[in-house]
């Protein structure tokens, strides 16, 4: 855990409500900010600032992420209309908290490409 990472306080419980869904390796819960009906984030538990900070022994984890953003899609009734995962990275990227996070984005037609 980063001390000031807010991401970080978030998967420990620290602030934020329940999750939308937690286990041992990944924390989803809802934007604050939502830019579509449904926006949710899934981080993992662990700390990695961004996909640039992954590595090799991370493979698992970040599969594991984008399969639980797809149960997740299907547990909202997203998954047959459709979605968006997004992983904003570094400063051309978007990224504006640095704990990796996927954005998982749905509920309206998305536009292409992306601003
Ligand atoms: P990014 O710009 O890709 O780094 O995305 C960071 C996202 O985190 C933004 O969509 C913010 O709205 C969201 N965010 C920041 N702080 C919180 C928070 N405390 N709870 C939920 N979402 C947050």
């Amino acid at each position: 855990m980063s001390q000031d990472c807010i991401f970080c306080k978030i998967a420990a419980g620290q602030i934020g409500g329940p999750p939308l869904f937690q286990d041992e390796h990944v924390t989803a819960f809802r934007d604050v900010n939502p830019q579509a009906p449904l926006h949710v984030l899934l981080i993992p538990n662990k700390h990695i600032v961004s996909l640039n900070e992954a590595n090799a022994e991370d493979q698992a984890l970040l599969g594991h992420l984008m399969l639980t953003a797809v149960k997740l899609a299907q547990a909202e009734g997203v998954a047959n209309g459709g979605y968006r995962l997004v992983a904003n990275t570094g400063p051309n990227g978007g990224q504006s908290v640095f704990h990796l996070h996927l954005h998982l984005l749905a509920g309206r037609r998305l536009t292409w490409p992306p601003g």
